[in-house]
């Protein structure tokens, strides 16, 4: 048995002026064969679970290309052509092949492609043929397209959000490919469109008891796996939304109703998922008690994860106003900042502007006098068992506030950011990260309390309020009742 392996990965906000190139890559992952490190990325997974598997199952795997760049706007075309014809040309050189499993994200845009995987998915069925085994995993975040479903096998997105479970998935995935290539199951896809969107963490309800439940129906005979497709709002396309994906072995029937049960009660929990939001005022507000152990407010809005710049400032200008001190920034994404930090050298005391430079919404820059207590040439942070690299980094310090300023755009994931650049993260009053939910379990550790403040940018986190050219169907919160076919013409969304 021959098994090819390859990873292709991005998440695009198409509303960000922040363009995806090989720079972006190279900078946050890129491994040629045979480059991979042990340990796995989010999106890489599968080549490690394929790894993990080779010898015990006593197959020949070939590794392909896996590349990884943060969350941005458009791919540059170029760039998107160039990994995908790279990833092409291995397998070309593999065949054959008796399965092909990837590891992509599923949100990927790049400039004329707006479903990059469902394009990589027919060109590679259109090279391995209708009996090779296609398998992916994704990220919930993605847009799960029809092209999509048609080309591949076998599709596994994460359960968690946040996503700690990418390896547990991958190994799924791999353990029913093996499956599916001895012939032992005859994997039937359906999917059910939710026609609404939303952001579902399942850290809290009531996503956390629907997971519950849906971990419970795949124990039922016959059902191999269920996937959430959260959907990408930041994502214009035509296809974006929610989506219920269900595989069976061999039982269409019984996928298509489970999709439709599922999706339909996933979209009775629409609107009722996030957390608490404070405004940044009553946030920052809440700092000024003393707590056992910091607390932790999570920028919601400008996460980098969500293919913002991940600059802003809304946050700590309220802090700087409210004259809070013990209070540290993980991060503020300024790489030109590190690098007057680094010319003058740790110890030295410099006048600088930091942040805000990247869009006009998320705040205007800072300018103090800043003592640099730290710099790191190449700093990185933990992620369930992934090491994500923040770049150099420099820590500032001004006003009893720290700030880290990274020169790699990336979320804020877990504690270990702090600790990469010396400050002690249980020793601060307060801790604000930029993630949406990702931080979640990292930070609720140390936590006195977790925190979500609502800065209203530079996200495009209202999807009434987003200018969508693309997305072709009626969803809600943009129409009420999606569901109801007289809906369809409101707001030049036409049905598809
Ligand atoms: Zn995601």
């Amino acid at each position: 048995m021959r098994i090819f392996t390859a990873s292709l990965a991005t998440e695009t906000n198409t509303f960000s002026p922040m363009f995806t190139d090989l720079d972006s890559f190279r900078s946050s992952f890129y491994a040629r064969p045979g480059e991979h490190p042990p340990t796995p990325t989010l999106c890489s997974a599968p080549l490690i679970a394929c790894r993990e598997q080779a010898t015990a199952q006593g197959f020949t795997l070939i590794e392909g290309s896996c590349s990884w760049a943060e969350p941005g706007g458009l791919v540059n075309r170029a760039c998107y052509e160039y990994l995908r014809d790279e990833i092409l040309q291995q397998l070309t050189a593999a065949l054959p092949v008796d399965a092909v499993v990837l590891g992509l994200h599923g949100a990927m845009v790049a400039q004329g492609y707006d479903d990059c995987e469902g394009d990589l998915l027919s060109r590679i069925r259109a090279l391995v043929g209708p009996d090779t085994v296609i398998a992916a995993e994704l990220d919930p975040h993605s847009h799960l397209t029809r092209k999509r479903c048609e080309m591949a096998d076998l599709l596994i997105a994460f359960k968690e959000f946040p996503h700690l479970d990418f390896m547990e998935r991958a190994r799924e995935l791999v353990q029913l490919t093996l499956a599916a290539v001895r012939g032992n199951i005859k994997p039937c896809m359906s999917r059910f469109d939710c026609r609404m969107i939303d952001v579902l963490p399942t850290s809290n309800e009531p996503m956390k008891s629907f997971l519950a439940r849906i971990r419970l129906l795949e124990q039922q005979p016959g059902v191999l796996s269920i996937s959430v497709i959260h959907g990408f709002m930041a994502g214009d396309v035509p296809e974006m939304g929610s989506q219920l994906l269900v595989i069976t072995d061999n039982d269409p029937s019984l996928s298509q109703q489970l999709a439709k049960q599922l999706g339909m009660e996933l979209f009775a929990m629409r609107g009722k998922s996030m957390p608490e939001m404070l405004s940044v005022e009553e946030g920052v507000r809440r700092l000024q008690t003393k707590n056992n152990g910091p607390v932790v407010l999570a920028d919601v809005w400008d996460n980098p994860g969500g293919g913002v710049a991940g600059d802003g400032t809304l946050i700590l200008r309220e802090v700087i106003r409210q004259q809070l001190q013990g209070i540290a920034f993980g991060t503020i994404w300024d790489p030109m900042a590190v690098q007057l930090c680094f010319a003058a050298g740790e110890g030295a005391e410099i006048p600088l502007r930091f942040g805000g430079k990247s869009c006009a919404t998320a705040g205007e820059p800072v300018d103090k006098i800043v003592a640099i207590k730290a710099l790191r040439a190449s700093a990185w942070q933990q992620f369930g068992g992934s090491e994500v690299p923040m770049g150099a980094c420099a820590w500032i310090q001004f006003d009893g506030i720290d700030v880290i300023l990274n020169s790699n755009r990336c979320q804020s994931f877990d504690p270990s950011l702090f600790r990469a650049l010396g400050i002690v993260p249980e020793q601060c009053r307060g801790l604000v990260v930029k993630s949406t939910n990702h931080f979640y379990q990292g930070f609720a550790a140390i936590a006195s309390e977790v925190l979500y403040l609502d800065a209203k940018a530079p996200y495009p986190s209202d999807p009434r309020r987003n200018q969508y050219r693309k997305l072709t169907r009626a969803i809600w919160p943009i129409v009420e009742q999606p569901h109801l076919q007289h809906h369809e013409s409101k707001r030049g969304i036409s049905p598809c």
